[in-house]
């Protein structure tokens, strides 16, 4: 209220320069242009882009993000943006305007949330930012499920998004075995090499696209790591939570996974595919407590029923394992969260973050990172916010909050995980002793 006031005060009457349509991709271009994409989850990305590749366009992804780009996207982005936003946005625009670039032969694509907070708008960040570059022949496109930003050369069809979906479970599945298995390895590299040869083979079913050979594979892939031999003690186990990109991006999270690691833990992050299901779940809930309309209740409907089926497949074969844990189902976490929250909690991550702290602590992860982007309300508030709560509620529970920024210190992020850790450890220590 009081920018607003003060706009009117100073007779300013708009504060942001909204962004202009901005280059079509035509047809034409899906043959000389390339697309170029983000980081977001190293594991996951790698699957996904099959999603589009097998519908011709030509793909690269920006494998690794560095200062350089937190840098760039700093100098060209609202100070008000979130930390993932500077890191996305940053990234593209540092590769766009590096010679590198043939700038004539590139289009750019970003996700779009179409929720309440940031993730729908660094479409318009990315476009103004072109547009003052001089870049503005540059094609923006967007990845949605509403129909923003169509362009003549670039759609999101069924098929597409029918792989993406395979790919993100392939994801999960990959990134459960490789967190599980590599801390206890008995020949260290065994894992990771494991890990390689299922990336490259998972990808190439995305691109096939064969639901026969995806439960093949999901079978094959959990016997093969569960027979890799491992050390049987127990590490601390760690989750880790948090905002999607500074959660899944390891340049981002200053390497959390291995930082933990390194630090005797275990590292637990949970599925990706559960972002998507949250997604879907609040249209039902919108519909039935709010303003939501009933069709879009039918369809997030059908969009559970029919990814879930798909994650029993990998319930049965982690259930058979000797050593990995099956995942809840999105009611399952839903159900977890409204102990906490309200389930009206729908910005950004909302209620999910806290249903996926809760499930760790029941599932027996006491320990946890919250990984929370500066600038970021709505995680703030299902995230630092229930803090408190869930230490009421449980015992024992350790969890940090730490917070990511261009600016933040990465000795204090460090240390912040050590100090949890030895705090894991601790316990552990305990727990053992009292059995
Ligand atoms: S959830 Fe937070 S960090 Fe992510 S886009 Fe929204 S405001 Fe930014």
């Amino acid at each position: 209220m009081a920018a607003i006031q003060d706009r009117k005060k100073r007779g300013i009457s708009r504060s942001f320069t909204p962004a202009k349509k901005g280059a079509e991709f035509t047809k034409e271009m899906k043959d000389t242009h390339t697309i170029i994409i983000p980081q977001l989850s190293p594991i996951h990305i790698h699957l996904m882009k099959e999603a589009l590749v097998a519908e011709g366009y030509k793909v690269k992804v920006l494998e690794t993000t560095d200062r350089s780009d937190i840098e760039c996207g700093l100098k060209h982005i609202n100070n008000d943006a979130c930390f993932p936003a500077i890191v996305a946005v940053g990234q593209l625009l540092n590769y766009v305007m590096s010679p590198e670039c043939d700038t004539e032969r590139v289009a750019v694509l970003i996700s779009q949330t179409a929720g309440g907070c940031r993730a729908t708008n660094y479409i318009g960040w990315l476009k103004n930012a072109l547009n003052r570059a001089g870049l503005s022949h540059i094609p923006v496109l967007s990845f949605n499920l509403h129909g923003m930003e169509a362009h003549e050369g670039f759609k999101v069809t069924m098929p597409m998004v029918r792989r993406m979906v395979m790919g993100i479970l392939y994801g999960d599945l990959l990134m459960r075995m490789l967190y599980r298995c590599r801390p206890y390895e008995k020949v260290k590299g065994e894992t990771e090499a494991l890990y390689n040869k299922w990336a490259d083979i998972c990808a190439r079913n995305v691109y096939n696209y064969n639901w026969r050979q995806f439960k093949k594979d999901v079978y094959d892939i959990v016997e093969e790591f569960d027979n890799i031999p491992m050390n049987e003690t127990r590490k601390p186990r760690v989750g880790i939570v948090g905002e999607i990109l500074i959660k899944f991006h390891p340049d981002a999270n200053n390497k959390a996974v291995e930082v933990i690691e390194r630090e005797g833990g275990e590292a637990v992050v949970p599925d990706f595919m559960d972002f998507v299901l949250y997604s879907a779940y609040d249209d039902i809930y919108r519909s039935k407590y709010m303003a939501g309309s009933k069709i879009r209740k039918y369809v997030a409907r059908y969009i559970i029923w029919m990814i879930e089926r798909k994650r029993n497949i990998m319930r049965k074969a982690l259930r058979k394992s000797k050593h990995f844990d099956a995942m809840p189902d999105i009611f399952e976490l839903a159900h977890l969260a409204e102990k906490i929250v309200s389930l009206g909690n729908q910005s950004g991550e909302g209620w999910l973050l806290t249903a996926e702290m809760v499930e760790l602590i029941e599932g027996g992860v006491g320990n946890i990172l919250c990984v929370q982007p500066f600038a970021c309300l709505p995680n703030h508030v299902t995230g630092k916010g229930v803090m408190k709560a869930l230490r009421v509620a449980y015992d024992n529970v350790n969890i940090a909050a730490v917070d990511y920024d261009p600016g933040a210190s990465e000795v204090n992020q460090l240390n912040r995980i050590k100090l949890l850790m030895s705090v894991a450890q601790k316990n552990l220590a305990i727990t053992r002793k009292e059995i």
